[in-house]
């Protein structure tokens, strides 16, 4: 079907629907279930089964699995089952691990799914683009991503970038009007909007006419979706670490294994020890414990309203040292109240509440009726006639449709008894041209009831200035001088300095024979009317995240659209800027090459009067200054810059799709402080990372060097290999999971941010490792010796001693995992995932020694009391030891040479 061709009522007809209305949500869901909801088919996931199987595809359970053929053919029946019950149960907890990695990061792509504007039951609303179907009527905007192939009905200004399908990335203009032909080729169809384009200015109204694979896009998408999925680069870097880690624990293990038959033990016990240690020693766990740490970091951050995209910027925030961030809405509540009104000369203030539409008008201390004062009624009038919010009173309340600058225009008029739907019965807007950021004024062409046709535009104050001829001064229309110039200059700063923000509105005839084609023949020689002055209130948890960021050597930027009083005014209030600190306006930024921004940009905590486009030039510099840069955005134009700041972010609410698909965090909230919840989220998850690698390492540090050591003194096995896999899966695998899901210690968001480039074991962590997981090691060896001097015929019951003395070392140590300075620096109940994870090794643990079915399985034997003392006693020292010691590792050292060991700490 050729739709280009149907004019928009044949377009309603053919699919059976109403442009006024939209369908309705029953005759929706109908179609819905008939054709299928409008997705692009994507590659089929793998299968429980498959993510099961895959499990034992590992490199080391294969070599267990052998191990244990090589048991069960020498007649080692019990070593052979309880091998492959390990094993399953390592795969089972594998396969659960995975699965939960892969449904949060699934939950997450849902979250961020594409919504749109469609009209049911006769009201816009927002849907998932996956419910869309043929028939229905979608509104579309600057920065929307178009959800269905659509028929456009309607076209202000629309132009949409179509390069997803044509590869042409200069945006088409698309009008309403039918085209003749039947062959006209996909970039000629300008009335039509294709999934997956995007629409870059204007804004639009069109009919679904093709879903999911029935649409271009579907043609010829067997392409995917953009369903990248990619690895942080600390999975990255902790996959290399663990193929390190695999050749040094075989080269370790073989050690042990040769020692230990030199010294004449069996060869199949050694043989089976080797494989088992082998098994332990390799963190193979590692990369899967990471992803869910990250996942579940991520979940904690959707609870607390921002979503991360792009795994990889869970990390990156955590080394953030300067966040970007817009005023309004995102500092501010984007709450606002028109309070002052200047015109002529005469300033009036206005009284109300949030958008409730009485108040009352006084100048000085005298009341006036605005319907009485021309210039004060003309410049209400024209406010509420250029805009496009309405204000409804639903259940007592009066609610906002439409953007806040607009609806405090709105909101003053109909103080003086205008409202939109008065002043509908007497014009009639014939154009508009919408407001754009980089423009910042917006402008409609009038008729009145006379037929007579007028310009209105309202925007920036000094962008009207610049292009009005005259003022409205008393009654009379003047010449724009310079003397009028400075009187409105003043005027906008005495109300940009109580941190208002001012919109001016300016007018101008039309004659008969005027056309305007665009918006510069719209928007020039108009007639400057006045000011509307509008609070804006801060919001009030950001002053105290500027605090804690700073107090985290990350420093705060506003960059605003606003006039540079009203920035300045506000960046008071919020402690953003300091006593010297520099503001620099959007003109000068112009003029200014990156460089020479780089030699300010250090002093400078306010751009004013910016574009979008200047923020490219503000990242840039920051990350050329060595910085790790966030910065937010909620516009098309917005999206360059937020894709190349490291971490770019989007608004959820008012934010367009191109701003969130540019970015890698999304504010549920839009709110400043989120962006700092954010931050500490993301420091808390790498700490944990660090913490439960360090546990793991020194766990298996320990494990390697107790039988290493062994065999070097002619020892007997101190562990017998099921002891070490038990160890393996039990004491490292669920206090390290505990770890993953730690809380951040309080001095985390009083440290510097990290470097980026700065290795896992930076820090003085490999030092804790090894220094632990030797003494972890040496205490294991030491309680087997003792035991085993005391008692040289029970070797069963010294390995069952260095069983619980490894076990219980670790577990100890566990708790030191929590802090990067000593297990003194937190409550040790914090964490009750953690006491719990410990609880039940412990348990285990007891089980394993006391329960008598299981005591030749596990080759244990009961121990006495007493001995439970030296166990105690020796499993403490490897944590409380070192504990303020000279040993505490990288952070005393650090103190001594900051700079050599900083740099050495980089990877
Ligand atoms: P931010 O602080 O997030 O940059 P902003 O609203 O100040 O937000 P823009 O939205 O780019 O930045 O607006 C720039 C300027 O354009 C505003 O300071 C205001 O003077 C003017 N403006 C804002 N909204 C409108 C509108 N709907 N119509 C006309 N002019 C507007």
């Amino acid at each position: 079907m050729n739709w280009y061709e149907l004019r928009a009522h044949e377009v309603e007809k053919k699919t059976n629907t109403n442009v006024k209305a939209g369908l309705s949500e029953q005759e929706a869901n109908a179609r819905l279930k008939q054709f299928g909801p409008n997705e692009l088919q994507e590659a089929k996931r793998p299968s429980a089964l498959v993510v099961f199987l895959s499990q034992f595809k590992d490199f080391m359970v294969l070599v267990l699995l052998g191990a244990t053929i090589v048991s069960a053919l020498l007649g080692e029946m019990v070593d052979a089952v309880a091998i492959i019950a390990i094993v399953l149960i390592n795969g089972v907890l594998g396969f659960f691990q995975e699965r939960r990695a892969e449904k949060s990061l699934e939950a997450l792509k849902e979250l961020t799914a594409p919504q749109v504007t469609a009209l049911r039951n006769g009201k816009w609303i927002k849907i998932p683009s996956k419910g869309l179907v043929i028939g229905d009527v979608l509104k579309f905007g600057s920065g929307d991503r178009i959800g269905a192939d659509v028929r456009i009905v309607e076209a202000s200004s629309l132009y949409i970038e179509e390069s997803a399908l044509t590869g042409e990335s200069v945006p088409v203009q698309k009008k309403a009007d039918a085209i003749a032909g039947s062959n006209v080729g996909i970039g000629d169809q300008s009335n039509m909007a294709f999934m997956g384009t995007m629409v870059t200015r204007g804004s639009g109204i069109g009919v679904v006419v093709g879903t999911g694979m029935n649409t271009a896009m579907g043609q010829i998408a067997n392409m995917l979706q953009n369903a990248e999925e990619s690895e942080t680069p600390l999975q990255i870097r902790l996959e290399q670490l663990g193929k390190i880690l695999i050749v040094v624990a075989l080269a370790l293990t073989a050690l042990v294994v040769l020692v230990g038959v030199y010294q004449g033990n069996d060869l199949y016990r050694m043989f089976l020890a080797g494989v088992s240690l082998a098994v332990a020693a390799i963190p193979e766990g590692l990369p899967a414990i990471v992803t869910v740490a990250l996942s579940l970091g991520v979940q904690r951050m959707i609870k607390k309203k921002s979503i991360v995209r792009k795994l990889p910027a869970v990390e990156t925030l955590g080394c953030a040292s300067v966040i970007c961030s817009d005023k309004t809405g995102t500092m501010t509540q984007n709450k606002m109240m028109v309070t002052h009104l200047w015109a002529g000369g005469d300033t009036w203030q206005v009284s109300g509440q949030g958008y409730n539409p009485s108040g009352a008008f006084h100048r000085g201390q005298e009341q006036v009726n605005p319907a009485k004062v021309r210039s004060l009624y003309q410049l209400l009038t024209f406010g509420c006639l250029c805009n496009n919010a309405s204000i409804v009173k639903k259940k007592k309340e009066y609610v906002l449709d439409g953007d806040p600058t607009e609806g405090a225009l709105v909101a003053a008029a109909m103080k003086a008894g205008l409202s939109r739907e008065v002043l509908a019965q007497q014009f009639h807007i014939l154009k508009e041209f919408p407001f754009d950021s980089t423009r910042k004024m917006m402008s409609v062409i009038v008729k009145d009831s006379s037929g007579k046709r007028f310009v209105v535009t309202k925007g920036a104050p000094d962008v009207l200035l610049g292009i009005s001829g005259s003022i409205l001064w008393g009654d009379k229309q003047q010449p724009m001088s310079t003397l009028y110039k400075n009187e409105v200059q003043s005027a906008v700063n005495v109300l940009g300095g109580q941190a208002l923000r001012t919109i001016a509105v300016a007018y101008k005839p039309l004659r008969d024979s005027d056309t305007i084609h665009n918006e510069q023949e719209a928007e020039s020689n108009l007639m400057f009317i006045g000011l509307q002055g509008m609070i804006d209130p801060p919001r009030p948890e950001v002053k105290q995240a500027v605090q804690e960021c700073r107090e985290a050597g990350i420093r705060t930027i506003m960059i605003t659209g606003d006039h540079k009083v009203t920035a300045m005014a506000i960046a008071k209030q919020l402690d953003i800027l300091p006593e010297g600190g520099r503001v620099v306006e959007g003109a000068e930024l112009m003029q200014m090459s990156v460089e020479d921004l780089e030699s300010i940009v250090e002093e400078t905590y306010v751009f004013a009067r910016v574009s979008p486009e200047h923020k490219l030039k503000i990242v840039k510099a920051l990350q050329n200054r060595g910085h790790i840069v966030a910065m937010t955005g909620d516009g098309v134009n917005d999206a360059p810059a937020i894709k190349a700041s490291d971490i770019g972010v989007a608004m959820g609410i008012t934010g367009t799709d191109v701003a969130k698909e540019a970015s890698s965090l999304i504010l549920l909230d839009d709110n400043f402080a989120t962006i700092k919840a954010a931050i500490q989220e993301g420091r808390n998850i790498y700490e944990n990372i660090r913490k439960f690698i360090r546990y793991l390492l020194a766990s298996n540090v320990g494990e390697i060097l107790v039988m290493l050591f062994a065999m070097l003194l002619a020892l007997p096995l101190p562990l017998v290999p099921i002891q070490i896999l038990w160890v393996n899966l039990v004491t490292d695998g669920l206090p390290a999971m505990a770890l993953g899901l730690d809380s951040a210690e309080e001095d985390v968001m009083r440290r510097k941010p990290r470097h980026p480039k700065e290795g896992v074991f930076a820090r003085g962590l490999s030092w804790k490792i090894l220094s632990r997981g030797f003494l972890i090691g040496f205490v294991t060896l030491l309680a087997f010796i003792i035991s085993y001097n005391q008692n040289p015929n029970e070797l069963k019951y010294a390995q069952t001693v260095a069983f619980a003395t490894l076990v219980l070392a670790q577990l100890i140590h566990v708790f030191d995992c929590r802090s990067e300075h000593s297990i003194f620096h937190r409550n040790p109940f914090g964490n009750m995932y953690l006491v719990g994870s410990v609880i039940i090794s412990i348990l285990l643990m007891l089980v394993v020694i006391y329960y008598e079915p299981l005591q030749p399985i596990f080759d244990t034997m009961p121990i006495q009391a007493r001995d439970w003392l030296l166990i105690v006693g020796l499993s403490s020292i490897p944590t409380f030891l070192l504990v303020g010691s000279l040993l505490t590792g990288g952070k005393d050292k650090k103190k001594k040479k900051p700079v050599l060991q900083q740099q050495a700490n980089l990877k």
